[in-house]
């Protein structure tokens, strides 16, 4: 029993040089997805979190999201934060906003790709074995000139909150020809079904950053796709008694396909 303050000690100390040793490791913090929530969540209308975008900036430069009460979707690039409105205004996102769900990470390119002209969402979700192994997690940024891109965003919704399925009935839907801009999302692979959205989720932003959203439909002119594979993960669940009385029971994925497509 007397050896007990010493322990604490011990743990202690063991505890401070494993959390130094993380944040100055970046090489780990870029190969790792760092993600708030589950999708699941989300899909129940756990439209409230508990981290600020101060805190998920320390965890990323890229990524994407969404906002407390849903207030329009996010996208982070080079370490900027945006939030696309439902009414299609796109500004940066202030640090003490809260976020739902959000998935970001240090973006560093490993590979890159030329897209052709004509590839459209379905011909890129149909090739993603070409870009992405498919049982790792991947960034994936898109540039270029956009035949068209097809985006929404969500409105902010007020308590007690409808199921996402209600909401995107009625959500805006934004139709953009020969745009230039960027496509920021994730690859996830099919393990992680009920986590995250499987497959491709990408949101979009013009080079003027005047707009954007959740990609529903795409074609390119011309562009590149710079892919960063990721073999760690970081999953923050929100500490609130919302999600602690969340029932995960059900499966879903029909309810995913009705709000990501
Ligand atoms: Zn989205």
């Amino acid at each position: 029993m007397k050896k007990l303050p010493l322990n604490i000690f011990a743990t202690s100390f063991l505890f401070l040089v494993f959390l130094s040793g993380c944040t100055h490791c970046p090489q780990q913090q870029k190969d790792t997805l760092y993600q708030v929530s589950t999708i699941d969540a989300l899909l129940n209308a756990s439209y409230d979190g508990d981290t600020d975008i101060r805190s998920l900036k320390e965890r990323g430069d890229f990524g994407l999201g969404t906002f407390n009460n849903l207030d329009g979707e996010m996208l982070m690039l080079d370490g900027t934060c945006y939030q696309i409105k439902s009414d299609g205004k796109v500004s940066e996102a202030s640090s003490d906003v809260k976020t739902p769900f959000a998935c970001v990470t240090f973006f560093d390119a490993k590979e890159t790709f030329v897209l052709e002209s004509g590839t459209d969402s379905a011909k890129f979700a149909k090739d993603s074995s070409k870009y992405f192994l498919q049982n790792y997690f991947y960034a994936i940024r898109i540039e270029g000139t956009f035949k068209m891109i097809k985006a929404r965003s969500v409105p902010a919704q007020a308590k007690p909150y409808p199921l996402l399925t209600e909401v995107v009935k009625t959500q805006p839907v934004f139709e953009f020809k020969d745009a230039k801009g960027t496509l920021a999302g994730f690859f996830t692979p099919s393990f992680f079904r009920g986590v995250n959205v499987t497959g491709i989720h990408m949101h979009f932003i013009s080079d003027d950053r005047k707009s954007g959203g959740h990609v529903l439909d795409f074609e390119m002119t011309e562009g590149f796709l710079k892919t960063d594979k990721m073999t760690n993960i970081f999953l923050a669940l929100p500490d609130t008694l919302e999600f602690s009385a969340m029932d995960f029971g059900k499966n879903l994925e029909k309810d995913l396909n009705k709000v990501e497509k």
